[in-house]
């Protein structure tokens, strides 16, 4: 639940790390009719989770608080079939996220850091996991940016909410083709969410902090 996804279309909100996680969800916590389910190495899978009649939406997801996008059945099909499969183009903690290992998204205490950039993790399994290792732990540790511990690492910490934009933005640099014909398709609807108040929070936070602290604003 502590993860968010990058995909090809749209942000999703709601992630489960098994099937049985997502079926055990209130209904609140449901897409219309489906369940987005999550399973390593992030594939997402929505499941039909009652019989749907070809023609009928299938997933409802709010699109960054703006449009609802749909998706609808193009047949019939049956209670647990999976509807859809979908590879995120990037993997990272959610807005609003407590601190976390990078590698696995376990909650941290402060105790283990990575030895390379100092950023929380379990241990060398998840200090050496690609998602950590190939991302921000090189960039971090060539900008000198460390973590700054806190005193309750049960609440958010705002010093997560640029891993995740991050790591889609690398994802450039690894995956050229996949940017080009998939994520340069998003909608970026910047008219609509600079009248926001998390657009003043994003600029700092992620923008600002990734160009000056960072040093990437010429990469
Ligand atoms: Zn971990
Ligand atoms: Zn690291």
């Amino acid at each position: 639940m502590f993860q968010i996804s990058v995909t090809r279309a749209h942000q999703l909100e709601f992630l489960f790390s098994t099937e049985e996680d997502a079926l055990n969800q209130p209904e609140s916590l449901r897409c219309e009719v489906g369940s987005l389910i999550e399973r390593r190495p992030f594939n997402l899978y929505g499941v039909a989770s009652r019989d749907l009649e070809a023609g009928k939406v299938v997933l409802a997801i709010n699109n960054i608080c703006f449009f609802m996008l749909y998706g609808v059945a193009s047949r019939d099909l049956e209670a647990g079939k999976v509807v859809f499969t979908e590879s995120p183009v990037a993997v990272g903690p959610k807005v609003d996220s407590p601190p976390l290992c990078l590698g696995c998204y376990a909650f941290v205490d402060g105790s283990s850091l990575c030895t390379l950039c100092g950023w929380p993790v379990c241990g060398p399994q998840c200090q050496d996991s690609p998602q950590h290792a190939t991302n921000e732990c090189p960039i971090f540790k060539e900008a000198g940016v460390k973590f700054q511990s806190v005193e309750d690492f049960n609440i958010p910490s705002p010093q997560y909410e640029c891993i995740a934009p991050l790591r889609a933005l690398l994802s450039r640099e690894s995956n050229l083709a996949r940017w080009n014909a998939e994520v340069t398709a998003m909608e970026a609807h910047n008219s609509k969410r600079r009248e926001t108040d998390v657009w003043g929070v994003n600029q700092v936070n992620t923008v600002d902090f990734l160009r000056k602290q960072c040093k990437l604003a010429d990469r």
